[in-house]
């Protein structure tokens, strides 16, 4: 097999692995990168294969790095079937739909960002979407289907968000069996609501994500002590507590923490709202598969008038909504988006927030280099919104341990699971320090020099 690496190389974003097994061309993933679409020469419009010979395309899971260059795949041509589980599918539709969206306002204002542009278009537009979802194939977990002649694909549940899967192709090479295995993206371990990574054994290739590869991250039940202590600390101050979060997944996981803590650690409740439009519409696809969480979920959750959504949970749809949360009173929890605080409606509460120091801002995920959410978390003084500058005086809390991603503990300790005995191995999606320090983690498992690829390299395998 010869596998080609067409994004997350020494960074997290643009997945897209390209494998072939004799004459069959199977890739994995068509994430988008992050640097904005709309530009000609933007890293997400160079496809580096031609799209028209691909067999098969197989999704990991349904976060735009790993699904945002499907549609723009389709419009240069692929026109066969996309495999997913069947939550992924949902979420993917409206994920890229959202997109398609977006994009239109992008290039409606394109002239004021690129004004040396002459004709501005979109990575996608809508209709590409549509023919794309009308190719999606569900698959669910454990359950095999051959994607290509004697190429056969199995779904394990990766635990990262809801549908996410570890992909795992078996076939014949040589006369020999051979099992390829891509973790995708690989959840934590005892996070409560999603189960464990699944295990896989007897891997002959592995490719693996690294975005904690070298950080170990908080536990879970320490991580939720820290929680109950700023909820106590709102009560107490009557004020507010703004949470910036990403509408799929982590903003469905700190409901569900926020639903624990009131149901179980004697916290008083107080009123959550949840304002995003995107996030509502994601959370809805949440409640349609009660069977992905654990039964300890279960079974909180189902003492609630419905998943997700407590009487003390109110989602915000319309912009009147939003913006009456300005004028009341704590406490109580906003969780808005955009997660890394760049745009959206988060931007309009931490306005509203940051000045006085009775208020808490709480960052639960991954912020990346020069976002807003990096400065916050950094504790800077001033930060700029809407052109203008605002003293930060809210109390800033960081809790990455609520990241959806496998810390370098749980990475070891699914490769020690697999048996120990991969003959090849490559480190993607992560920035090259994770990647680095993932090496070690990962090379008494393998039995040949681990890999950390560069764009676009080839390996035989
Ligand atoms: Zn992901």
């Amino acid at each position: 097999m010869r596998i080609t690496f067409h994004g997350a190389t020494r960074q997290v974003t643009g997945t897209a692995h390209l494998l072939e097994i004799g004459s069959r061309r199977i890739l994995i993933d068509c994430g988008l990168f992050d640097s904005e679409r709309i530009h000609p020469e933007s890293p997400n419009r160079q496809l580096a294969f031609d799209p028209r010979e691909l067999d098969a395309v197989i999704v990991s899971h349904a976060h735009n790095d790993h699904i945002g260059r499907l549609p723009y795949l389709v419009r240069s041509g692929y026109n066969g079937p996309v495999y997913a589980t069947p939550a992924t599918a949902d979420i993917t539709a409206v994920m890229l739909r959202d997109s398609a969206r977006i994009q239109r306002e992008e290039v409606r204002n394109a002239h004021i960002k690129y004004p040396h542009l002459e004709t501005v278009e979109p990575l996608y537009e809508q209709a590409d979407v549509e023919w794309l979802i009308e190719r999606l194939q569900r698959v669910p977990y454990e359950t095999p289907v051959e994607v290509a002649p004697g190429v056969v694909l199995t779904y394990h549940d990766a635990g990262h968000i809801l549908g996410s899967a570890i992909v795992r192709l078996d076939y014949q090479e040589g006369g020999r069996h051979r099992r390829f295995v891509f973790t995708g993206d690989l959840g934590r371990r005892a996070t409560h609501l999603l189960p464990d990574p699944a295990i896989v054994r007897d891997v002959n290739i592995l490719v693996t994500e690294s975005t904690y590869g070298g950080k170990e991250l908080e536990p879970y039940d320490r991580l939720i002590k820290q929680l109950h202590a700023i909820i106590a600390r709102a009560i107490r101050l009557e004020s507010k507590v703004v949470i910036p979060a990403f509408s799929l997944g982590r903003t469905q996981r700190m409901v569900y923490c926020l639903q624990e803590l009131f149901a179980q650690h004697k916290v008083r409740p107080i009123p959550v709202y949840v304002d995003s439009p995107l996030a509502l519409r994601l959370t809805d696809i949440h409640r349609e598969y009660p069977d992905a969480y654990t039964p300890q979920a279960r079974s909180l959750m189902d003492k609630d008038p419905m998943y997700f959504g407590s009487r003390f949970v109110e989602f915000c749809a319309s912009w009147d909504e939003s913006r009456r949360l300005n004028y009341m009173n704590g406490p109580m929890v906003i969780i808005a988006s955009s997660g890394m605080c760049e745009a959206g409606r988060i931007r309009h509460h931490l306005r509203h927030v940051v000045a006085d120091p009775d208020n808490a801002i709480v960052i639960v995920s991954y912020q990346a280099e020069g976002t807003l959410g990096r400065q916050i978390s950094e504790g800077v003084e001033r930060i700029q919104m809407f052109d203008q500058w605002y003293d930060l005086n809210a109390a800033v809390y960081v809790l990455d341990g609520f990241s959806g991603h496998a810390d370098s503990n749980d990475l070891a300790w699914w490769y020690e699971q697999t048996g120990g005995n991969i003959e090849s191995a490559f480190i993607v999606h992560g920035d090259p320090e994770a990647m680095d320090a993932l090496v070690p983690v990962l090379q008494p498992f393998v039995q040949s020099p681990v890999h950390t690829p560069e764009l676009h390299q080839s390996f035989e395998v």
